[in-house]
């Protein structure tokens, strides 16, 4: 059995250096740490990745401490300096590739040091990896932030099997060619010999800006390299499926949604949860409540909308402007419409603990899922799963990587405040029935392609990958 290297910008250990001096060291739960939770246990597995505090953070003494303690959870980090960071992370990353793959072209900032910056840290990362690397490993690199590290790693380790997943949408050509680096970034994903994608589009996408940009066909998903053959699939990441199906019976969950029941008491719940973030097209959403209720009066004080808005990239400045439209837009239409005994908007600005928000999943009567663009978007997959062989509506975009999988969901176009309006209306129309049978399919196919599933199959297809190559060569 190969010994499995994940490689990701973030570690799924981060640590905290508290005001004491002390250091914390917190797990995430995120999607991808779920994930790949059973095959970090059963492979002999190990992760490299930013720890999440900058090199001026530590003390040596402290750096040599926290490698040692992480090296016990099988995690190698990666150490990189405040500046590095910021022109990396908060610059090439933010500014650059998730505008410019989320469509948002006007946002793209075009900046030679950024990219200076972004080369210098997937070098930094590939130095990590190559104190580490053995050449019968398998190799698994994650997302927009490490987009030149495969072909780093293919330089030194020619035979090496590397396979990459990439977390947000990949651009048509048209807008792929945009980028002045366009060239060096696809030859960095081509250095693999697995790239997979959330939907078939972005696979189309990516094939396409190969063969225009470096005149490489590819035939059935394969694109031949130099003589290497290099495989391009769809692989839509799944949910911890068991947990959110369960939620209805789990005691934690029963209570925290009987308190957020009594609160709301018999109005209709609709939910709208997301990181801040232009993509998530919260401004539209919140357009579409107020034509609502402007066209639809008899609705007032029969529905609340929960509001959720998780902080992220706080620092930059369109961030920082959305946030401002966010509040404005929530206190006109609670002013607009609110009475002593009713608010429309319930606004939380703030992350949810999973209990929390798993017990909002578990009342709500409709999630309004409207990203302008989304690479797959789990809150939808989320909800839907707490509703197996129940009520409960989702309203999503066409434009969000799940519409592929979600088409019994009420699809709508985003940017079509009007068709959100009527959404809502037919939403709170249907009848149980309906809404049962809509749940059914879709929740039939969530159980069958989880998490644990995805990353299997991706791993599985991996191994065929460097069969493939092994019979070609
Ligand atoms: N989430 C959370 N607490 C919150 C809001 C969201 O833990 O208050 C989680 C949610 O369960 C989901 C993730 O954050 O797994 C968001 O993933 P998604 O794909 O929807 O959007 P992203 O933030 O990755 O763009």
């Amino acid at each position: 059995m190969p010994r499995l290297v994940i490689i990701s910008n973030r570690l799924p250990i981060s640590i905290q250096k508290k005001p004491g001096g002390s250091i914390e060291y917190q797990r995430s739960a995120g999607g991808l740490a779920t994930g790949l939770g059973s095959f970090y246990k059963n492979y002999e597995s190990l992760w490299i990745g930013w720890p999440g505090i900058v090199r001026e953070g530590l003390k040596l003494e402290e750096t040599k401490l926290v490698k040692d303690s992480l090296k016990e959870e099988k995690c190698y980090p990666v150490f990189m300096g405040r500046r590095d960071i910021d022109w990396y992370y908060n610059g090439f990353c933010n500014r650059t590739i998730w505008p410019l793959f989320h469509y948002f072209p006007t946002y793209v900032k075009y900046d030679n040091e950024y990219w200076e910056t972004y080369k210098k840290v997937n070098k930094i990362f590939f130095d990590t990896v190559a104190d580490i690397l053995q050449p019968d490993d398998l190799v698994w690199i994650h997302d927009y932030q490490l987009m030149l590290l495969p072909n780093l790693i293919r330089e030194m380790y020619p035979e090496i099997v590397i396979g990459f997943f990439l977390h947000i949408p990949f651009p048509s050509y048209e807008l792929f060619r945009l980028l002045p680096w366009r060239n060096e970034i696809l030859m960095g994903f081509l250095g693999s010999n697995l790239i997979g994608f959330h939907t078939y589009d972005y696979a189309r996408h990516f094939q396409s800006s190969v063969r225009q940009l470096l005149g490489l066909d590819s035939l059935l998903g394969q694109i031949n390299v130099n003589g290497r053959i290099v495989k391009v699939d769809a692989f839509p990441m799944g949910i911890d499926y068991h947990f959110y199906s369960q939620a209805s019976k789990n005691k934690e969950i029963i209570n925290e949604s009987d308190k957020l029941k009594e609160k709301f008491g018999n109005r209709k719940i609709v939910i709208s949860v997301d990181r801040l973030d232009y993509t998530k097209g919260i401004i539209k959403r919140l357009k579409a409540i107020d034509l609502f209720l402007e066209k639809n009066p008899e609705y007032e004080k029969k529905f609340t909308l929960v509001l959720v808005v998780v902080p992220s990239r706080i620092g930059t400045k369109n961030y920082f402007l959305l946030k401002k439209q966010i509040d404005e837009m929530v206190g006109y239409i609670n002013g607009k419409y609110g009475s002593i005994d009713w608010i429309p908007i319930w606004y939380l600005y703030r992350q949810l603990p999973l209990m929390n928000l798993t017990a909002l999943y578990n009342i709500a009567d409709v999630a309004l899922v409207t990203p302008l663009r989304d690479g797959m978007n789990l809150v939808a997959k989320e909800y839907l799963a707490t509703k197996a062989e129940r009520k409960g509506v989702l309203i999503l975009s066409e434009m969000a990587g799940a519409a592929r999988e979600l088409g019994e969901a009420i699809i709508v176009n985003p940017n079509d405040v009007e068709a959100i309006v009527e959404a809502i209306k037919k939403a709170f129309l249907l009848s149980a029935e309906e809404q049962v049978e809509m749940n059914r399919t879709m929740n039939h196919r969530l159980s069958r392609y989880t998490i644990e599933k995805w990353a299997k199959e991706f791993l599985d297809n991996l191994i065929k990958a460097r069969d493939t190559q092994l019979e070609y060569s």
